[in-house]
């Protein structure tokens, strides 16, 4: 693996000579507080050092919405919507965001493919940066620590002056061999990033924990404060159910096939037809996403399918935090044991003769 020097005053000239191997998208500044990612056309823009984006790059490969097909009622026919995957060079992404990436790829791919994303996901480079965690970031309780370079072609790791950039992949060497500003890379000391938010138990451990948490007190508490909005879906990056609705036309002749983001949080994610909902309590739509985080699709995997970006909580309509959430069940996870391990030989506790 090769090792350059990129200077910070360096960095504009380094996006427009990215500019000439495809559409750049890097997060920009968004209102007072707020990046996105965007595509350049302004190499000034670009913002490395951020926390978070709104939204992640996933709104690249599942737009929010989307036309999937027009068709015709009079003759019985559709035409599919051609998908765009013009060459793109994401730049910033952080490693948490990166792996989402991969997690959707699974979803995508496994079973029957889902061309329209994997369409999207063609013609993709990906320049990873560094970032400091903040008070919502626990990427590295899920395994994912803030250097992880898996997926990028090129990674860029923040010091005093400017960035060390390790070179990945051949796609990262051609787009980096012209850029003559590129020095010599330094020796400088490993960065320690220290993660404040926590998940307490090991990943590998919450499934087991979900299995006993059927039942806890703590759905119900949290549905007394969460108003069932939906933030927590929209804006994460491995979510990725959808609805789709057929529109027709006033005079019966004509239609499309859309579809937009869905999420499990809101009350109608759950509404069949005759009116039942099987999800009609916030509580069990709470225990749902959490579940969809750390129990259903690792059971399958073995992965946790949260990668700690922390979105959920920071942008939470009622302050809602995942984290709290997964260690009070581990407290009482804990507890349940303790309670078992200490009671005598023959005590009956929670139907289970010891
Ligand atoms: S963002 Fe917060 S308030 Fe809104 S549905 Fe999610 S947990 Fe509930
Ligand atoms: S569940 Fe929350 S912290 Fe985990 S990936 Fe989704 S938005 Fe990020």
């Amino acid at each position: 693996m090769n090792k350059h020097n990129l200077l910070l005053q360096n960095i504009p000239d380094f996006v427009a000579h990215l500019q000439t191997y495809g559409e750049v998208h890097a997060p920009c500044q968004k209102g007072e507080n707020s990046f996105s990612f965007e595509q350049v056309t302004d190499p000034s823009r670009v913002v490395l050092d951020y926390a978070r984006t709104l939204q992640s790059i996933r709104k690249y490969f599942l737009p929010p919405t989307e036309r999937l097909l027009n068709f015709s009622l009079t003759d019985n026919t559709f035409t599919k919507v051609a998908i765009e995957n013009n060459h793109r060079i994401f730049l910033g992404v952080h490693s948490y965001d990166m792996k989402a990436v991969l997690k959707l790829d699974f979803n995508f791919s496994h079973r029957t493919p889902e061309i329209n994303y994997l369409k999207r996901r063609e013609n993709c480079t990906f320049i990873g940066v560094s970032y400091e965690p903040d008070d919502y970031h626990f990427s590295r309780s899920v395994g994912i620590t803030v250097e992880n370079t898996e997926g990028f072609d090129l990674f860029l790791d923040r010091h005093e002056n400017g960035y060390t950039v390790q070179v990945l992949t051949e796609r990262g060497t051609e787009i980096t061999k012209d850029f003559t500003a590129l020095g010599e890379a330094l020796e400088i000391p490993e960065i320690s990033r220290q993660f404040k938010n926590k998940i307490k138990f090991n990943y590998n451990r919450l499934p087991e924990v979900m299995e006993q948490s059927w039942n806890s007190p703590v759905w119900e508490e949290v549905a007394q404060r969460c108003v069932g909005c939906g933030t927590c879906n929209l804006v994460c990056p491995t979510c990725y159910c959808f609805n789709m609705v057929d529109n027709v036309d006033l005079k019966l002749t004509d239609g499309s096939r859309d579809r937009h983001w869905d999420g499990c949080l809101l009350s109608s994610f759950a509404a069949v037809a005759g009116g039942e909902n099987f999800r009609e309590k916030l509580a069990s739509r709470q225990r749902h996403r959490i579940y969809r985080k750390f129990k259903y699709i690792t059971d399958k995997t073995g992965d946790p399918w949260c990668v700690g970006c922390g979105r959920c909580t920071a942008y939470c309509t009622a302050g809602i935090s995942i984290v709290e959430i997964v260690n009070r069940l581990s407290d009482e996870f804990e507890q349940t044991h303790l309670r078992k391990s200490s009671a005598p030989v023959g005590q009956k506790i929670q139907g289970v003769s010891l």
